[in-house]
């Protein structure tokens, strides 16, 4: 007998059927993208010349070009289907926003025209006031605006025609995720390209590359309308572990489970229509967890893909009766959810693009090396201010806890990497080389791809790892929109650029060969950097005094990691590379707080009401049962009856001791949440909630979880972990 018919429905679903796509992917890979072979068919050679050019150059479209875009944009997304659009843009909720609008224009005689212009291309005023925007639209000049982005391509979701946007206040601050990363690429392009100028004078730009790697669990939704915590706040805030999940690692790598298989084919080629290239689909550790990932692209591409892919899968499983849950950590005991984020830097010239690959000569072996270890320097730097962006609710449950990597950021290269660092430290000692030692050192960097061909050791425990031809930063959550840590990233990386071809440039000028002074600077580079590389095991007690002696922050909780980012040392990096102003990061800042809060603040709400909604009277009512069974044992054994139901009234008093607890815990919670909610910012809010509210969490769910092995498994109103997690 199941208890549920929520149980029975998801026991008897089968897959459901997807209809195979006509033809070959890539007879539909895109079709929905308004990409540069729909564009070279609906514009003007000139106009999509003039469009290229301005994507390239940055530069303003003139009003002319916008309106004849429009207009071929209109044409293509109405040949397919379209009656709207929509500035489609992200605002600091973490997830995307869209309001349709009509093509449609009524006439004074009572019939209509399709339209679609220039102006409405370019810029929109979807007023969206209740977004949050951290005091910046508190002043009399509320307005936000929304501003196309045609670096990345338009799309059709539905019958919306949507256009990528950024989102702004009136005075021009930012108010999404949008705008400060193409401002970092921006800046980025051009220090990197400089430096690039030393080894190869036709590279001219430089794009950041990223390819994400997107866990998430699936669970039927009949069972997810049965779990009040599941559907409010993405994760269980109850549930006794079952007494098997993730132990055997039977679920890793295995074969993908029919029905799971079949939502992924069809969210898939959805994405796949939408242009994301999407290729790699995998079970993960825990029972129900799966990873999906594409081929990287350009940074900004690849994180409105992401955005767009959270949101088809959600849309896509609702037909499967599944729901994705995209949160850290859904189960407690069971792996949670990450989104490695591969990170790189791709040059324009023909041969060798990806500046983070060995080359085969030592002149490319230079450039890369190079880049290494501007990287390492990079994030020794602002090893803060990245780890503050992935700081969030979800992902302070995995960060540190032994399966994902710990809140303290070090980076892996790997054993030969390092000796290939360690040579230059000592081989390099500021005077110029002997040809001798140059000859040695070019030498040991053309081995380069040699090593890393077969160099396998890699190390899952980092946050910031080195894997061939890319660094991957394996500390941001599933949830998380990527334009934050590629945006810090690229920031850090921007303002070390900057600073090594200065400092290689005054070697150059004081006499040094170009060669001698780049060694030179990458020496000092290394030996400043050495703190942060980390080879061993992060997930170890040890790492955690060893990075304390070494000076390496480790703050676990996000009131506190938030802060890190809006540091007078941050404010001081954006603002100078004109990525954002001090008035911006310190909204920001204020808006992660609330933002944090406000998810702590349901969490305890959701918890408080299933505590005494539903797990209290569900508990007495079965100690009721036991008493009317101590009763029936008193009626037949008189005054022996102690002799036989010893256990049934232990039983019966732990349940009133457990339901006691809870409730008590429950009035204290409440107590705490009030004494919070009263403080003035949202800054000391969440540290009260982390301090004072959090921290009932764990008592209350202990005694209630306890309950759960005592409670008739009949009646327990929340399905289990182990229906939740094995139920296919
Ligand atoms: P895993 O981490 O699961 O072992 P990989 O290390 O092979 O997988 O990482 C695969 C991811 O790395 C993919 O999303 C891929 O697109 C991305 N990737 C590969 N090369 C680059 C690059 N040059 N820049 C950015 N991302 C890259
Ligand atoms: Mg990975």
């Amino acid at each position: 007998m199941l208890r549920f018919k929520a149980l029975d429905d998801s026991f008897n679903r089968r897959p459901q059927e997807v209809v195979p796509p006509k033809d070959k992917i890539s007879d539909y890979f895109g079709e929905h993208v308004f990409n540069y072979a729909s564009m070279k068919q609906y514009l003007s050679a000139e106009a999509f010349k003039g469009l290229m050019h301005s994507i390239d150059s940055g530069s303003r479209l003139s009003r002319s070009l916008s309106n004849q875009i429009a207009s071929a944009m209109k044409a293509w997304a109405m040949s397919k289907g379209a009656t709207h659009y929509t500035h489609w843009f992200q605002p600091l909720t973490g997830r995307t926003a869209e309001k349709h609008d009509a093509f449609y224009t009524p006439l004074n005689d009572g019939s209509s025209f399709e339209s679609f212009d220039g102006d409405q291309l370019v810029q929109q005023e979807p007023d969206a006031s209740s977004l949050p925007s951290g005091g910046i639209r508190n002043t009399f000049e509320a307005r936000g605006y929304t501003a196309w982005d045609p670096t990345s391509p338009a799309f059709i979701l539905g019958k919306t025609l949507c256009i990528p946007t950024i989102f702004v206040s009136y005075t021009g601050e930012s108010l999404d995720y949008k705008m400060p990363l193409l401002r970092s690429l921006h800046v980025l392009d051009k220090a990197a390209t400089d430096v690039c100028q030393y080894f190869d004078k036709n590279i001219t730009k430089v794009t950041a590359t990223l390819g994400w790697e997107q866990e998430y669990f699936l669970v039927d939704s009949s069972l997810i309308e049965a779990r009040p915590d599941l559907a409010l706040t993405g994760r269980t805030l109850f549930g006794h572990s079952s007494s098997k999940d993730q132990q055997l690692s039977d679920h890793y790598f295995g074969s993908i489970p029919e029905r799971a298989l079949a939502f992924m084919k069809d969210f898939e080629q959805e994405s796949l229509r939408l242009g994301i290239p999407v290729t790699t689909r995998h079970n993960e550790v825990a029972p129900n967890q799966f990873e999906c990932a594409p081929v990287f692209e350009e940074c900004n591409l690849a994180v409105d893909h992401n955005q767009l892919l959270m949101d088809l899968m959600e849309k896509v499983a609702k037909r499967h009766n599944f729901n994705v849950l995209l949160h850290e950590k859904p189960f407690k005991g069971l792996n949670g959810s990450g989104k490695h984020n591969n990170w790189s830097l791709s040059a324009n010239s023909s041969k060798h693009k990806n500046l983070l690959a060995p080359g085969n000569t030592p002149k490319t072996n230079l450039r890369f090396l190079t880049f290494l270890v501007n990287t390492i320097k990079a994030v020794k730097e602002y090893d803060d201010y990245i780890r503050s962006t992935v700081a969030s609710a979800g992902n302070d449950h995995r960060l540190g806890a032994h399966e994902a990597p710990p809140a303290i950021l070090s980076i892996f290269i790997g054993s030969q990497l390092t000796r290939v660092l360690n040579d230059i430290e000592k081989k390099v000692k500021g005077e110029a080389l002997t040809p001798d030692e140059k000859t040695e050192l070019k030498l040991n960097i053309g081995k380069i791809p040699e090593i890393l061909l077969d160099n396998t050791d890699r190390n899952r425990t980092s946050p910031f790892a080195f894997t061939g031809n890319k660094f991957e930063f394996r500390a941001v959550g599933s949830t998380a929109n990527c334009a934050e840590p590629m945006t810090a990233l690229n920031a850090a990386m921007t303002k070390q650029l900057i600073d090594f071809k200065k400092s290689v440039d005054e070697l150059i000028s004081s006499g040094k060969k170009k060669d001698d002074a780049i060694f030179e600077v990458l020496r000092d580079y290394i030996i400043d950097s050495k703190k942060i590389l980390f080879e061993g095991n992060g997930y170890g007690e040890e790492w955690v005094k060893e990075a304390e002696k070494r000076g390496l922050k480790n703050i676990p909780t996000s009131d506190k990691a938030m802060d890190l980012g809006a540091s007078d040392k941050v404010v001081e990096l954006l603002s100078s590379l004109d990525i954002m102003t001090k008035r911006e990061v310190l909204a920001r800042n204020e808006i992660s707080h609330e933002g944090y809060k406000m998810k702590l603040q349901i969490e305890s709400r959701v918890m408080a009401d299933m505590a005494l909604n539903h797990i209290i009277p569900v508990a007495l009512k079965y100690q009721n049962s036991l008493i009317d069974s101590v009763r029936g044992l008193k009626d037949i054994y008189g005054l022996d009856y102690k002799n036989c139901s010893g256990d049934l009234l232990c039983i019966i008093e732990e349940i009133s001791e457990r339901v006691g607890r809870v409730r008590q815990f429950v009035h204290e919670m409440t107590e705490e949440r009030k004494k919070a909610n009263a403080l003035e910012s949202p800054r000391e809010q969440s540290v009260a909630y982390t301090e004072n509210v959090k921290s009932y969490f764990s008592k209350i769910r202990y005694e209630v979880d306890k309950l759960e092995m005592i409670v008739d498994n009949a009646d327990w109103p929340l399905p289990k972990y182990r229906e939740l997690l094995f139920t296919r």
